[in-house]
């Protein structure tokens, strides 16, 4: 099903234009407009989900796959150094659009992109509690 207004149910299901590296029933695969580096794709499914959380698991299930086969071929076809997965759920996470979506990006030696984040440090009881939060 697809959302009004939604620009990338529109792109996923044809109605606006893109540069589509792939697509199947469930499936359209873009190139990025604004991309960290050459060669960054999103994986855009059809139907809408607005995360992950929304995503039903039969759609999941096929993403990893589907990632992994672009990044497989895209690493080839570019001659890429490295490969970058990335799917943000939520403003706080950095979501700008609410379409479920996963960043394929093409990473290459001193490409100047820096997808990475400032380790912490836990005590083993700071690490015990956040576990117990988790599972308990
Ligand atoms: P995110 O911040 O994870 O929600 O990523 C949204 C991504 O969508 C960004 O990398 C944008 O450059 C990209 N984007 C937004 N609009 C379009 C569009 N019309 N076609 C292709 N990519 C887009
Ligand atoms: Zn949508």
């Amino acid at each position: 099903m697809m959302k009004d207004n939604c620009i990338f149910c529109k792109i996923a299901n044809g109605e606006i234009p893109s540069k589509a590296l792939y697509e199947d029933e469930a499936f359209k695969v873009i190139l990025d407009l604004g991309p960290a580096t050459k060669g960054h794709a999103l994986i855009l499914p059809k139907d809408h989900a607005d995360n992950l959380y929304e995503l039903p698991d039969e759609i999941a299930s096929k993403v990893l796959v589907l990632a992994k086969k672009m990044a497989t071929l895209m690493t080839e076809k570019l001659q890429c150094d490295g490969f970058n997965l990335v799917q943000n759920n939520g403003e706080a996470a950095g979501q700008t659009v609410n379409h479920f979506h996963m960043h394929l990006i093409p990473r290459y030696v001193n490409d100047g992109q820096n997808i990475n984040w400032v380790p912490g440090s836990l005590s083993q009881e700071e690490l015990e509690e956040i576990k117990n939060q988790i599972t308990e």
